[in-house]
């Protein structure tokens, strides 16, 4: 979009400058939007890059149960991260996993979070 001043964390959709009570794309009124204006040119090594959104991921996913909309703004922040540098791999261990499973087709990968809890499935739009 080429006015674009918003992006909703939730869908991942962009929206001119205006007042509004939720996301025009997916109707989220919950999440604050990013300001598109207020992008960030940074310098960080790939490792610290996935320490930080592999740290959110868990995060995100032990809470899901109190805050069931953060382990999917995590995996659309995650992604818009990848698409900027998409030959480097995943962000998330979920995406880690997934990227094994499919490297060695039938082998039966399974790990945890903690002990207790399966890594999260990721929605099929991330
Ligand atoms: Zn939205």
């Amino acid at each position: 979009m080429a006015d674009a001043k918003y992006l909703c964390l939730q869908c991942g959709g962009t929206f001119p400058e205006g007042e509004y009570t939720a996301c025009p794309g997916c109707g989220d009124h919950k999440g604050i939007p990013a300001d598109l204006g207020d992008a960030l040119d940074l310098h960080i090594t790939r490792h610290e890059l996935r320490v930080l959104v592999m740290w959110a991921e868990f995060w995100a996913n032990a809470h899901k149960e109190t805050s069931p909309k953060m382990l999917k703004t995590v995996y659309g922040i995650a992604d818009r991260l990848n698409l900027q540098d998409p030959k480097h791999g995943a962000l998330t261990f979920s995406q880690d996993l997934a990227d094994v499973r499919e490297s060695f087709g039938n082998a039966n990968v399974q790990s945890t979070f903690d002990g207790t809890l399966p890594p999260p499935e990721r929605p099929k739009d991330h």
